[in-house]
């Protein structure tokens, strides 16, 4: 299915788009995201311009990541971070501010750098969505589960222990305020300001915890 209306797919058979298109994407051969060189297509960052497009406006990627990039509802690909998933689980992202940092260092370099490293295993962060959370607890719950979860709906089942080992290595609090400080509440926190809606359980044995997280309608 096309996401573009009709006068849009009118416009996009055009020669005048073909034209546009060639001339803005000239010095790319690949997709952004995974470095294909196949099946390649323009992506709209922004449709201000839909018509008399200007640069920076497109990106070339492939189907396969263009899906991705509308599943994921992210249009702008100039806001959003594409990150290796170990990168998140990997890195205990401490301060909002050193998290952004971080992130935004990576932003920096993936405007030099050839993305096809990110083949498989990586997940996109929006920034406007990143910057609206203010403690290291959303952050790094928000974060987990955008890297476990890609399509940012889903379901997982994960023990107490893991999480604690991503979410908080050098906490030393026990499982139950673990749980309430860094999982129940800023997902609460999540909850009331962003568009995914986190649901938390814990089950019976209070050794793994049920998350799951859906895109508020
Ligand atoms: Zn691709
Ligand atoms: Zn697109």
């Amino acid at each position: 299915m096309s996401i573009y209306t009709k006068d849009m797919q009118k416009y996009i058979a055009s020669e005048e788009w073909e034209i546009r298109k060639n001339k803005l994407l000239d010095f790319n051969d690949k997709c952004l995201i995974c470095g294909s060189r196949e099946n390649l297509v323009a992506h709209h960052n922004t449709y201000e311009h839909f018509g008399n497009e200007q640069r920076g406006d497109l990106e070339l990627v492939c189907k396969s990541c263009h899906k991705k990039i509308h599943n994921n509802r992210l249009v702008d690909m100039r806001r959003v971070l594409i990150v290796k998933t170990d990168f998140i689980l990997k890195n205990n992202l401490d301060t909002p501010k050193n998290t952004r940092r971080k992130l935004e260092n990576i932003l920096e370099h993936q405007k030099f750098f050839n993305r096809n490293k990110f083949i498989n295993n990586f997940v996109f962060i929006d920034l406007d969505e990143l910057y609206k959370l203010d403690t290291k607890y959303q952050i790094n719950l928000y974060l987990y589960l955008l890297t476990i979860l890609r399509g940012k709906s889903g379901n997982i089942q994960i023990s107490i222990e893991k999480l604690r080992d991503i979410l908080a290595r050098h906490s030393s609090v026990d499982n139950n305020n673990f749980v309430h400080r860094f999982v129940m509440k800023p997902a609460k926190e999540i909850n009331n300001k962003e568009n995914i809606s986190i649901a938390t359980n814990l089950n019976r044995q209070g050794k793994n915890i049920h998350i799951k997280v859906e895109r508020k309608k």
